[in-house]
């Protein structure tokens, strides 16, 4: 029998369900059941497979607005963002559905016969998702998982655990095999450790902070085990003078204050070229007035409450005095873990608000010469996941894109995750990539095998 873990609405401090939290027995018992029906869930004919997977996407597409209304209550995100977090887990289930089919080896000429490469799946998948996306997360690792034929384990984060175990009962319902994906809740010190050091588990894809993140990576060392690792960020959104200045202005909150800052691609520094310092801050303050955080289930919110009281109180200390807040946004009073849009101006890159991720709705904004000096301030992080570049100017634009150390970069917009293009980050932000055509790598071994053509 497991101990229960209750789950808590940030938006109205209430407990809205228990659910249990798993044991290490308990998780090496669903890894043994996945390393069971790895056997046969491989050998599924790959259009069998492609069909199970439509099943799949199409059963949660049927469930949208449960799966939207759940995240909303569990996690504070507004009900279009929890909408179009639970399409993306439709979406990506449906793109990676046309894999099995396409799952290509290659023939290598060689003298003396023949030669040929084979895609394997790599074997029981643990997939460690946090709080901050717990659907999408949960999609970009099971999805093109299951499609390269590897069985699949997850662990959702503690604090929102409600989604993923719904996925779970939604994917028996659409017919992919009891074992083949399996929703652990539970600690990550327990459940997420049984992954690291479970020798059933041949891979483990883990989103999270950086600091768990190199545990991950250590632990899995000592199996030579794979890890896909996205972690952190500190994305800078770079403005320079010649660029549209109106609609960099009106969108920069969006960039940033998205999720209530809880998105490892927040553009949480902005670089404004010095030129227009001053013309920019007077549209942003409009702009970050502007922003409405309110009950994130109305249809009208665009920025919901923190996740907990504990991420409440590590947010609250980047107010310590230590940088000027040039303006704030407004918020609820009362119950749940409200928190302004913030914006600390100016700030220099040696604070503590400009290089830690903060993972909360503070943003700093600080000047720059040139071209060469917004490079500099942009890659003078620890990090490398997004960023934007606001200009005019397609060169300027190119090459600040190709100077700027990160995995994922828009110019003239804050897009930055699209399921059909590479996901992932440069330097701490990560190890690896996600989406796009080329995810199924992670999920395989290349096996070569020669045949000889002699007598
Ligand atoms: P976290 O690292 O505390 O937890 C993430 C997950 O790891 C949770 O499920 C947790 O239970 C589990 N975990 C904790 N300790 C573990 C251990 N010892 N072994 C195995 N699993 C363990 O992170 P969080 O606070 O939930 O999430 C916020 C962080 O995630 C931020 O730093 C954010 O930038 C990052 N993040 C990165 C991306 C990305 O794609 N790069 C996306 C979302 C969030």
């Amino acid at each position: 029998m497991s101990l229960m873990h209750d789950v808590v609405n940030p938006a109205t401090e209430q407990v809205i369900a228990s659910v249990p939290s798993s044991s290490a027995e308990e998780t090496d018992a669903a890894i043994a059941r996945a390393g069971e029906a790895l056997s046969s869930w491989r050998e599924v004919a790959p259009g069998d497979r492609a069909n199970l997977l439509r099943a799949f996407s199409d059963t949660v597409r049927a469930h949208v607005e449960e799966l939207a209304a759940l995240e909303v209550a569990n996690s504070g995100h507004t009900i279009a963002n929890a909408r179009w977090e639970a399409n993306n887990v439709a979406n990506v289930l449906a793109y990676y559905s046309g894999a099995p089919e396409r799952l290509f080896g290659r023939q290598i000429p060689v003298p003396g016969g023949i030669d040929i490469t084979f895609k394997e799946p790599v074997g029981v998948v643990g997939v460690i998702v946090p709080w901050n996306f717990p659907m999408p997360i949960a999609g970009w690792g099971f999805a093109p998982a299951l499609a390269a034929g590897c069985t699949v384990v997850l662990k959702p984060a503690e604090l929102t655990p409600l989604t993923a175990m719904r996925l779970g009962e939604l994917a028996l319902e659409a017919g992919i095999p009891e074992g083949v994906f399996t929703v652990i809740p539970g600690k990550g010190s327990i459940v997420g450790q049984r992954f690291v050091d479970n020798p059933i588990v041949r891979k483990v894809v883990f989103t999270g902070s950086t600091g768990v993140g190199e545990q991950i990576m250590a632990g899995a060392a000592r199996q030579v085990k794979r890890v896909t690792l996205e972690l952190g960020g500190k994305s800078a959104n770079v403005i320079f003078a010649d660029s549209d200045l109106e609609k960099a202005a009106a969108t920069a909150p969006y960039g940033v204050f998205d999720n209530a800052g809880q998105d490892c691609c927040a553009r949480s520094r902005i670089l404004v070229e010095r030129s227009a310092f001053d013309r920019f801050m007077g549209l942003f303050e409009t702009a970050v007035k502007g922003v409405r955080v309110e009950d994130p289930a109305l249809a009208t919110s665009e920025m919901g409450p923190l996740i907990s009281q504990g991420q409440h109180d590590s947010v609250s200390t980047y107010l310590d005095g230590s940088v000027p807040v040039a303006f704030q946004g407004t918020c609820p009073t009362g119950p749940g873990y409200w928190f302004p849009p913030t914006v600390l101006a100016p700030v220099t890159a040696d604070a503590r608000a400009f290089q830690e991720e903060i993972f909360g709705p503070i943003v700093v904004v600080t000047p720059f010469d040139d071209e060469a000096d917004a490079i500099r301030l942009a890659n003078d992080s620890e990090y490398g996941l997004s960023g934007s570049i606001w200009t005019r100017d397609v060169g300027r634009a190119l090459r600040v894109s190709r100077g700027i150390d990160a995995g994922n970069l828009s110019v003239n917009s804050h897009s930055s995750v699209r399921y059909w293009t590479p996901f992932g980050g440069f330097k701490r932000s990560g190890l690896g990539r996600e989406l796009g055509p080329d995810a199924l790598d992670a999920f395989t071994e290349t096996k070569n095998v020669f045949i000889s053509t002699d007598d």
